[in-house]
């Protein structure tokens, strides 16, 4: 995943958005809802929903990825509220590696 891209989605996640299961099918980033909006951090409120990721067996791939989802939304919110510098680069860490691993099993 790029630099920029991950900035953008922990720009987000720090705006109080939460992470969906679902990507964009435009540019394949993850999705967030933001004030009840599905929101593309990429692509903005233009955000397509891949119409492949609408199904509603859960493969096993499929409950990793949503336990990470719940891990990656919470380390946001304790993120949102660290003050201490290395603290925060610590969680921005942490948060860098789930999202690379969620790209890792989107790419299956
Ligand atoms: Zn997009």
């Amino acid at each position: 995943m790029q630099d920029e891209k991950i900035a953008k989605i922990t720009e987000m996640l720090l705006g109080g958005g939460k992470m969906l299961s679902v990507h964009c099918g435009a540019c394949k980033g993850p999705l967030f809802e933001v004030e009840g909006k599905v929101v593309c951090p990429v692509c903005g409120e233009k955000a397509v929903i891949a119409k492949a990721e609408v199904k509603s067996k859960a493969a096993p791939a499929e409950k990793v990825e949503s336990v990470l989802l719940t891990k990656l939304n919470s380390l946001a919110e304790e993120l949102a509220k660290e003050t201490g510098h290395d603290k925060t680069l610590e969680l921005l860490d942490r948060v860098k590696s789930i999202l690379e691993v969620l790209e890792k099993l989107r790419e299956g």
